[in-house]
């Protein structure tokens, strides 16, 4: 097929950051969708196979008439900050050397804000004072999240973190200057070498988050 089509395959994780938003889009959605009928093929009532519609859009039991439909998996970023400093952290899994803001999955029964404040306790012992919503994404990996954005700060004066070693590698405040410097220079490979830290590439919605933090870092300060 490569020979064929005079193209070559590439993990779909690497070829996402190459392409433009509406090919990325639309390819991390077919991705998904894939997937989940790919692991849906059974009735988890009855163990019968299930019988996907016309359109793809769901699967049907015909012994129990059960519908099943994809499903996302909400995720919520929040980018921490004290009103001068922002916090990023690091999971183990990461790329080396880069940083970006907490991350964690909403536990079921639980509201956004609920998950936001559950999460930053959780990672780095902060208490979140105000939090404001940003933006969100459809991420494909690994089973399809809906990422939720958000900006939270947290009481000046108590701004000392406790990382959670077992979720995170490392977790600090960062300056303004360190951040936005970091933006500009934005290129793993340049940064690898240098030792310095680097950011979430464009395409992330982490990225569009700091990147919102650095415009405005008093943004999320406001009142909520
Ligand atoms: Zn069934």
């Amino acid at each position: 097929m490569e020979t064929e089509l005079k193209g070559s395959f590439m993990e779909l994780r690497k070829a996402l950051f190459q392409l433009n938003t509406k090919d990325a889009s639309l390819l991390s959605t077919a991705q998904a969708l894939l997937r989940w009928h790919d692991g849906h093929q059974f009735c988890s009532r009855s163990g019968q196979p299930t019988k996907k519609n016309m359109a793809g859009s769901k699967r049907v039991c015909p012994s129990n008439k059960i519908i099943y439909y994809p499903q996302m998996a909400p995720v919520v970023i929040t980018l921490v900050s004290d009103g001068t400093r922002c916090l990023l952290a690091r999971q183990s899994s990461f790329p080396k050397g880069m940083y970006s803001a907490l991350a964690g999955f909403c536990d079921i029964g639980e509201s956004l804000e609920e998950a936001v404040r559950r999460e930053v306790a959780e990672e780095v012992g902060l208490e979140v004072e105000r939090l404001q919503y940003s933006a969100s994404q459809h991420w494909p990996f690994p089973n399809s999240s809906l990422m939720i954005a958000c900006h939270a700060t947290v009481k000046s004066g108590q701004t000392e973190i406790q990382v959670n070693l077992r979720e995170l590698e490392a977790a600090d405040w960062f300056s303004h200057d360190e951040v936005a410097t970091a933006l500009r220079r934005n290129n793993p490979y340049t940064q690898q070498q240098n030792g310095t830290f680097w950011l979430p590439p464009k395409l992330a919605i982490a990225h569009q988050l700091i990147k919102e933090w650095v415009e405005k870092p008093n943004c999320s300060t406001l009142p909520a």
